[in-house]
């Protein structure tokens, strides 16, 4: 099937993925533009990826090399350092003896007895003094009778089997490393099938584990083999496939990237982190970074390289602009080779990695290089994105700004954490370990709910699946709606410019919201959420149901006039402040309820186009007066809960004593205390300074 037909498919296959996404995320309340929708294999993104790749061509930026590359012989591809992960599995320690010449063996522990064929040098601890007298000396590879030498180098753990190792093409990335730095041979055994090749002699046309008997019983029978372990080890495997990865050396396209560190580091100082200490992760990962960026994959599908290579003389022939995007497998290129003059071409079969697309997503949406371009546009705002990816998609992308258009990709990045079973274990499909597959838990949970869950731990902390907290939502939205029912009962013939006089707990709780709004935009100006849905929690419950509610209820309950209009507009005010701090959150019950009560008097077309409550200054007398106020009404209900009274029973008077001060900005809330306590009356008496209000009942 020719690449373009395979894209095709995929794309139909897309289109049906997007249909269940779109229905998920509608379902679960997200705020999408579905007309900014693209897939990185559109046309015209292919286009702007291979314009990415021509652009870094022409500022002398990629380069092409035979270099290692991790390669599933399962999956028969390369893939990159993102697609793996370690799995603890069973294998065997094998103590195997190589004959030193001139006499005498020496043990080495491996795990890949097979790549004894692939052996290129034996390595010591320098500091390990059991191997000091083998300076400058070499071994020989059994079964394979090779001479290798023996280097010291610090890399080697004295502690790990007998303090020797061999370095082979390439069992690990220190092989790599050996390799490189020691200019030590390549032998390549494995092929790119997963099978043996010429150079592993009898081993040939084998698989790895086939051979790796073969080796063992051969050993065996030569007496080379002193014995073998077994143990459990962590080995980098495909995470799709699960198939141990091998490398291989193959020609890649890289950019170049480590020359330019500090530029990076800079680039990633412009940025704003939220919160701040993932700033580290990404210094980290660019001040140790030892590679420079391999985009080729030898893959089918992905964004092709546009270009082709000369038969004659091996010179890459770039498409031209205008022909992007372009399959040069399918393809002829724009002109005969630059160099010699040929028209024989070979085309470029690889395809670029798909970090190499997705690290261009603001440039996608500026419409980069074309005809709709959109000025001005970069750098972006915002990129959310999870913890584990800083190290690709977060750094990719900063690369890829800072090369096309010497700035930054966005002005604030956002770090969220990911969604732990209730073991702590990442969730993921492939695991079978998704203890909240979102379909399955809206059949039990409503999308608030969930939402609520979800936003339930602190910016980049991961936040573990909980029933408990989930039920919290649940009560929550339960209580949210309760209480705007109660109190639309009380609107409905609201109107705000009735005369009103004020009271006391009205400024109160008023200026209460203010401070409330006040810390959760704090919280949101640092993408903190939780912290936003924290403060509107505990206003909520606290200062507005447990308090205020029950504090006017005898004056919503009387009959028309400024004293009821003073406790509507307050309530009024309250509840609307604190409807739009949720509203982020609980995207459907909020909607609900000001379409129901608010949308008549703010006129908004939804909650979530009116406007933020304005984080005003709260009038701090106000707020220190009524908090001070409140603990005669916690000393009345802690009075009758201790002698088992109902709330709603009266009492006959409240003794209210504190220093002078304090007690007159609390007298004026007295109708309303005697009022919500049940008090006969209050008596006021002086104390000495120094202390708060104190209050008690007294029959
Ligand atoms: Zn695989
Ligand atoms: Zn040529």
């Amino acid at each position: 099937m020719p690449r373009s037909e395979f894209v095709k498919k995929c794309l139909e296959v897309t289109k049906q993925a997007e249909a269940g996404f779109r229905d998920l995320w509608t379902r679960l309340g997200f705020s999408c533009d579905w007309d900014e929708m693209y897939t990185t294999i559109d046309p015209w993104v292919r286009r702007i990826s291979q314009r990415s790749f021509l652009d870094l061509h022409r500022r002398g930026r990629v380069y092409r090399r035979e270099m290692p590359t991790l390669w599933c012989p399962e999956c028969v591809t390369a893939v990159a350092q993102a697609e793996t992960e370690d799995r603890d599995l069973p294998s065997t320690f094998h103590d195997i003896e190589f004959p030193l010449p001139g006499g005498g063996v020496i043990p080495i522990a491996t795990t890949r007895p097979e790549l004894l064929p692939a052996c290129v040098a034996v390595f010591r601890n320098p500091s390990d003094g059991r191997w000091m007298h083998l300076e400058g000396r070499t071994a020989r590879v059994p079964l394979f009778d090779r001479e290798v030498r023996i280097i010291a180098d610090g890399r080697v753990a004295s502690d790990k089997g007998s303090g020797l190792v061999m370095c082979c093409t390439f069992g690990d990335t220190t092989d790599i490393a050996w390799q490189e730095e020691y200019g030590l041979d390549l032998r390549i055994v494995l092929e790119k099938s997963g099978r043996m090749g010429p150079l592993a002699g009898f081993l040939e046309g084998m698989t790895a584990a086939e051979a790796r008997a073969e080796v063992v019983s051969r050993l065996g029978a030569s007496g080379l083999l002193r014995g073998g372990r077994p143990i459990t080890h962590a080995v980098n495997v495909h995470e799709r496939c699960g198939t141990p990865l091998e490398y291989l050396v193959y020609p890649q396209w890289f950019i170049r990237i480590l020359d330019m560190k500090a530029d990076l580091l800079e680039r990633g100082a412009q940025v704003r982190w939220h919160p701040p200490m993932f700033k580290v992760r990404f210094d980290h990962w660019v001040e140790n970074l030892k590679w420079d960026w391999c985009i080729s994959r030898q893959r089918y599908y992905g964004v092709p390289f546009p270009l082709w290579y000369c038969a004659a003389c091996g010179e890459p022939i770039l498409a031209g602009e205008d022909s992007l995007p372009v399959d040069p497998l399918e393809s002829p290129p724009p002109t005969p080779c630059g160099a010699c003059g040929s028209s024989e071409s070979v085309p470029e079969s690889d395809v670029m990695d798909t970090w190499a697309t997705s690290s261009l997503t603001p440039q996608i949406n500026a419409r980069w290089g074309e005809r709709d371009e959109r000025q001005g546009f970069l750098p972006m705002g915002l990129r959310p994105q999870a913890h584990d990816i800083i190290r690709t998609w977060a750094f990719y992308t900063i690369v890829k700004a800072h090369l096309h258009g010497g700035d930054i990709p966005w002005r604030d990045m956002m770090i969220s954490g990911h969604a732990l079973n209730p073991s702590r274990e990442k969730m993921s499909k492939s695991r079978g370990n998704v203890a909240g597959d979102p379909l399955a838990a809206l059949e039990r949970y409503s999308a608030d709910e969930l939402r609520y869950w979800a936003c339930s731990s602190r910016l980049g902390t991961d936040v573990v699946f909980s029933e408990e907290v989930l039920g919290l939502g649940r009560r929550l939205v339960t209580k949210l709606w309760n209480a705007v029912r109660f109190a639309a009962a009380h609107l409905e013939d609201y109107d705000p410019s009735t005369p009103a006089e004020p009271r006391p707990f009205d400024r109160w709780i008023v200026a209460r919201a203010a401070a409330v709004a006040r810390a959760a935009t704090a919280g949101m100006d640092e993408y903190e959420y939780s912290v936003c849905m924290r403060e509107a929690e505990t206003f909520f419950w606290s200062a507005l149901c447990d308090n205020y509610l029950e504090i006017a209820k005898a004056r919503l309950y009387s009959g028309p006039g400024p004293r009821r209009a003073a406790a509507q507009s307050a309530l009024y005010s309250a509840l609307y402040t604190v409807l739009r701090l949720f509203a982020p959150v609980l995207v459907h019950i909020t909607e609900e309820l000001y379409q129901e009560v608010f949308r008549r008097f703010e006129g908004h077309e939804s909650i979530h186009l009116a406007p933020w409550p304005s984080p005003q200054e709260p009038d701090a007398d106000a707020l220190s007066a009524g908090d001070a106020a409140l603990v005669v009404v916690e000393a009345a209900r802690r009075y009758k809960s201790e002698k088992g009274l109902s709330m709603a029973s009266t009492i006959s008077a409240i003794r209210v004593s504190g220093p002078a001060a304090l007690l007159g900005a609390v007298r004026p809330f007295g109708e309303d205390l005697a009022g919500v306590a049940r008090a006969g009356r209050i008596e006021w008496t002086e104390s000495g300074d120094g202390e708060g209000i104190r209050a008690e009942v007294s029959e």
